[in-house]
């Protein structure tokens, strides 16, 4: 079993003639070995030392087959991303050394749709913004879901890691069926009723009949997914979205326990969030370095200075109430209540507010002594998120230790620096508290400021996704942040916090019991014979 899962080193004659033999198969165009390109490839927003040799462009799902029988042929490991944004958690950049990179970003087709049962289906390629506008071009009631990421990311590949957006369908793998998966050997499967030909519901069903095998193509190095039904929301007739403010430090554990009951019983239909002070200020300004001196990181006590002028508190809430006006009115007096003598500021806002709020913002600020015209700069893509609009405003926060953003983003050119971690809590005061407190230690420790958001993820558990943003330009930052990230990590897991998903930089939070890890690894060489398939990829070290 070990032999058989080793780590796969092609010779040089063994990737020459992959290569060759791909050529033919995509044509020499869309095989790529251009150094430039294969030094973005290589980049991500830490530091890596993993090469990448060639970049392999697939156009449709045949080729893809045929490039993995070829990769086994040739002992050549293949490593498939959709439009490879994981910025954050390793972009495209491949577990293991020597991979070939194959971008999915040409199979863009959406393939199906359905106003009346609410789902599209898509290949890797479609993105946030494609699908975003493909609804508004057919004035579609629907809505989808949408991520903070870029919106030029794609929907399969956020799926098959398993993130998550801000509506009520925000949990994307639990909303997405019928898999279509091209096998590492080549061989093609699909998930649930997919299998069957004629099958009517495949796409609103999400079972089919058997084992439920989604959820082996997600997190795992099993198969390249080419195709994915995708549900999406039926727009609510009325819509509102509230956020608030809690002034006090120590407020936070109570402020979480009045919300449980609320998400716990469809209340709250969505994951809301709640940010820390650090998080809204990255959100709307670079880092302070001329009230510090230059220094770094920007300490607690500093940090509370600058409140007042952000608008902000120590805990920032955002969420959103969907259903009918009454629905929504009914979920708005129980938030109220819930949090009243919790939260110092409770705001409500719809469409017809916010669009009075932005032609009055400077006058009304003037009468309610809040800055509104600030506020509405950082609330306005928030409120769109809630609707499954996709933005690319949170992008610039990973710009926070930098004296400038660019005119384009593009997080992979070298100098911006990111790490996330996500950590996953029940919904408890107590436990939210004690992830908040090891986040803020370990990284003010190691020279950084802990930008923090706990989002109710589903109704009893919280993930705390903590980001860490720097300069890599700075000497001897990438290696600092390394270490911290490594750190936070490893204190996490210490005391029972696991990621929801990991990046390149964290797989070896995989290592659990044996019993997990031996049924992975059998899974793994039945179907995976030359591990050739994204190699080290959520599997335990000694998958290889
Ligand atoms: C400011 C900011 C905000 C963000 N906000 C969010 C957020 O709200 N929610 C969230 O979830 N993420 C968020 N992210 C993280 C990340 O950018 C997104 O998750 C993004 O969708 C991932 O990139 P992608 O879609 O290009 O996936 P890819 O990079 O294409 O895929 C990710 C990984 O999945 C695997 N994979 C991809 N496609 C396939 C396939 N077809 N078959 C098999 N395996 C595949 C590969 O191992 C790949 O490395 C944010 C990032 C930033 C910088």
């Amino acid at each position: 079993l070990q032999a058989v899962l080793e780590t796969v080193h092609p010779s040089p004659s063994e990737l020459e003639g992959a290569i060759q033999m791909w050529r033919e198969t995509l044509g020499g165009e869309f095989v790529v070995t251009g150094a430039a390109s294969l030094k973005a490839a290589q980049t991500t927003t830490f530091k890596t030392d993993q090469q990448v040799p060639v970049i392999l462009q697939p156009a449709n799902r045949e080729q893809v087959q045929e490039c993995l029988r070829i990769a086994n042929r040739f002992r050549v490991p293949v490593y498939p991303v959709s439009s490879g944004l994981n910025w954050g958690y390793g972009s495209k950049v491949p577990n293991q050394d020597g991979c070939a990179l194959m971008e999915l970003m040409r199979m863009n087709r959406i393939l199906d749709f359905s106003e009346d049962l609410a789902y599209v289906t898509v290949e890797p390629g479609v993105t946030q913004a494609q699908l975003y506008r493909f609804l508004q071009e057919r004035k579609s009631t629907l809505w989808m879901d949408a991520t903070g990421g870029s919106p030029e990311s794609s929907l399969i590949g956020n799926t098959v890691e398993r993130g998550f957006g801000h509506t009520p369908y925000g949990d994307h793998f639990a909303n997405s069926c019928a898999y279509e998966v091209v096998l590492p050997t080549g061989e093609v499967m699909q998930t649930g009723f997919a299998r069957f030909a004629n099958a009517q519901a495949a796409e609103s069903y999400r079972w089919g009949m058997g084992p439920v095998l989604d959820g082996l193509f997600t997190q795992s190095n099993f198969g390249i997914v080419t195709r994915m039904t995708i549900w999406l929301m039926p727009a609510p007739d009325y819509f509102q979205a509230f956020y608030f403010r809690v002034d006090d430090d120590g407020a936070l554990a109570g402020v979480v326990n009045a919300l449980r009951p609320l998400r716990m019983n469809g209340t709250l239909r969505s994951a809301m969030h709640i940010a820390n002070d650090y998080k809204v200020m990255a959100s709307m300004r670079q880092y302070p370095y001329e009230k510090t001196g230059g220094e770094t990181p920007l300490k607690p006590e500093v940090m509370k200075t600058f409140r007042k002028e952000l608008s902000c508190g120590a805990w920032n809430g955002s969420g959103a109430l969907y259903g009918t006006k009454a629905q929504v009115a009914e979920a708005r007096r129980l938030i109220k209540r819930a949090l009243a003598g919790r939260v110092n500021k409770i705001q409500f806002l719809d469409d017809f507010t916010l669009k009075v709020a932005r032609r009055f913002a400077k006058p009304m600020g003037a009468v309610s002594g809040w800055d509104l015209s600030g506020a509405l700069e950082l609330v306005g893509p928030v409120y769109g998120l809630t609707k499954g609009i996709p933005t690319s405003h949170p992008l610039k926060s990973c710009y926070w230790r930098h004296r400038e953003i660019p005119a384009e983003i593009n997080l992979d050119a070298g100098d911006c620096g990111l790490y996330w971690c996500a950590p996953v809590a029940p919904t408890d005061g107590k436990h939210i508290e004690k992830v908040v407190r090891i986040a803020y230690e370990v990284l003010l420790l190691s020279g950084f400021e802990p930008m923090l958001t706990i989002t109710l993820l589903t109704e009893r558990s919280a993930s705390c996704v903590v980001s860490m943003a720097y300069d890599r330009r700075v000497p001897g930052e990438d290696e600092k942040a390394q270490a911290c990230f490594e750190n936070l990590l490893q204190t996490l897991g210490e005391q029972g916090y696991y990621s929801y998903r990991l990046g390149i930089q964290g797989m070896q939070q995989m290592n659990g019991a044996e019993g997990y890890n031996r049924f992975v690894r059998e899974l793994k060489t039945a179907i995976d014979p030359n591990n050739i398939l994204s190699p080290g990829r959520y599997t335990t070290p000694s998958v290889g």
